[in-house]
């Protein structure tokens, strides 16, 4: 029996084992925890973050750049598990911050692995054990309210290595995995089993089915932190071009929100750090069933009557060249055609031949190219998941109250963040509130069991 179950060897799990270390029981005894990852190895996604240099958390911690219903409950995490709570922990582990761009902190190292292998360390010498390859698959409070949790292992398949066996393929063993059901037991377990977003990284979805197996109340999921898909032919002509400027997010005729900085085309949709920002309210847009709509200012420097004297004066001066050849030098050449197809105006038409009403045309362009949402990127090119366990199925030490010793953070909870650090900040913070309360919790249910041995 495990006083400490954590399901999910990510952010949220990890930061919640190191937690737990130096943790004892009201004998003194150090509190005996078991991390359980479905992957054959814990932190996979904590690896691709921030581009492989994880932006770990923001100087702007403000918590309007978080969103859903567990909120409030995120602002009493963060008011007890605050900004020096967290980079005391990180340097206990090692870790010390440096600053990106938009107040991004960063390892000094920026480097995701050194994060992953100061969790790991921290949890080894203290003693949690890691169980990789093992699937929760349902989970049980017992009449004397313990937890059983049920696993499938992935076991070596122990044809592997035998030769003669037949399963070897060009010299090397065939790789058959073999799974196995396990039963395991604790007395408060952590679900710290993400969202849904980037699947092939670990987290799918078990930690909402698991919920809904509960008969607790999940807010629909979508993905956000995510590429914004365009409906237009020039997807393909535009792809790697990239350019910075002002974009606004439109819902049906509304202004919905706007965002600045360099916005990347690719092949079937745009990208980039205002992108990303802005995908989450298309996601919303789109869910209503309203029209989306993005407008780019690709000359926000001048305002437009500043920007008709500018052409004016350009095409007189070039005026002898076609329209596409006077805009070379001034906008990213790619971008030319569409712009000028866009405006309704011919590239071969003669710079000189430019009227007012045609320059005035173009200028509206410019100042709010308008491009189509068709759709927001799926799951599997998502940073972050929307949705989640709800606020009402928690309280504020992150337990289920209809299921005592049960505890919730991370994704898996209806909050995300925006870009720039805020979830991996929500995971570490939760994750360390969590086996905070979880430790506490075991002190209110009696004498914990002899728990299992440690490390
Ligand atoms: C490419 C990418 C880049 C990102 N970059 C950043 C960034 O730089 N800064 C930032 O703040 N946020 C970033 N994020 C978001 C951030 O990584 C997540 O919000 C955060 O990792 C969530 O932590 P978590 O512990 O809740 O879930 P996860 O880190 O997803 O961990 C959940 C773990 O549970 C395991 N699991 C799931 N189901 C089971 C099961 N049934 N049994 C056992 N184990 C299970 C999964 O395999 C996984 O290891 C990024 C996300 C992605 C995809």
């Amino acid at each position: 029996m495990y006083d400490i179950a954590i399901i999910g060897g990510g952010a949220s799990g990890l930061a919640a084992a190191c937690q737990t270390v130096g943790a004892v029981n009201k004998e003194g005894r150090p509190l005996s925890v078991i991390v359980i990852e479905k992957e054959n190895r814990c932190g996979k996604k904590l690896l691709a973050t921030g581009n492989g240099r994880c932006n770990l958390t923001n100087v702007d911690t403000d918590l309007s750049h978080y969103h859903g219903s567990v909120k409030e409950i995120a602002a009493s995490v963060f008011e007890k598990t605050d900004d020096r709570v967290l980079q005391r922990f990180w340097q206990d582990l090692g870790i010390e911050y440096t600053q990106g761009d938009r107040g991004k902190l960063y390892p000094r190292s920026l480097q995701a692995s050194s994060v992953l292998n100061a969790l790991r360390r921290k949890m080894e010498k203290g003693g949690v054990i890691e169980k990789t390859g093992s699937r929760l698959t349902g989970l049980r409070r017992t009449k004397a309210g313990y937890y059983e949790l049920s696993l499938l292992v992935e076991k070596k398949d122990p044809q592997e290595d035998k030769p003669g066996s037949g399963r070897t393929r060009g010299g090397k063993p065939s790789v058959k995995a073999v799974y196995e059901k396990e039963k395991l037991t604790a007395h408060t377990v952590l679900i710290c089993m993400g969202g849904k977003a980037s699947p092939q990284l670990g987290a799918d979805g078990d930690g909402t089915r698991l919920a809904r197996s509960l008969d607790m109340k999940v807010a629909p999921e979508y993905p956000a932190i995510c590429r914004i898909l365009i409906d237009s032919p020039y997807n393909k002509r535009l792809s790697g071009t990239k350019v910075t400027c002002p974009v606004t997010l439109w819902d049906q005729t509304d202004k919905a929100a706007s965002a600045e900085g360099e916005v990347l085309f690719t092949d079937e949709g745009v990208s980039g750090p205002p992108i990303l920002d802005l995908s989450r309210k298309t996601g919303q847009i789109l869910r209503s069933r309203r029209k989306a709509f993005l407008t780019l200012d690709l000359c926000p420097e001048m305002n437009k009557g500043q920007l008709f004297a500018y052409f004016s004066q350009r095409f007189e001066t070039l005026k002898d060249l076609s329209l596409e050849e006077a805009l070379e030098g001034w906008l990213p050449k790619k971008m030319i055609l569409p712009l000028l197809m866009t405006a309704g105006l011919d590239k071969s038409m003669v710079s000189g031949q430019m009227t007012g009403p045609l320059t005035g045309r173009l200028m509206d362009t410019v100042k709010a190219w308008t491009l189509t949402v068709s759709a927001i990127d799926s799951f599997k090119d998502a940073q972050v998941t929307v949705g989640g366990v709800t606020a009402d199925q928690i309280g504020e030490d992150l337990m289920s109250p209809a299921w005592p010793g049960l505890f919730w953070c991370g994704e898996v909870l209806d909050l995300d963040g925006d870009c720039g650090g805020y979830n991996l900040r929500w995971a570490t913070a939760s994750g360390i509130t969590a086996a905070q309360n979880a430790a506490a919790y075991l002190d209110t249910i009696g004498r914990p069991g002899k728990g299992a041995p440690r490390g």
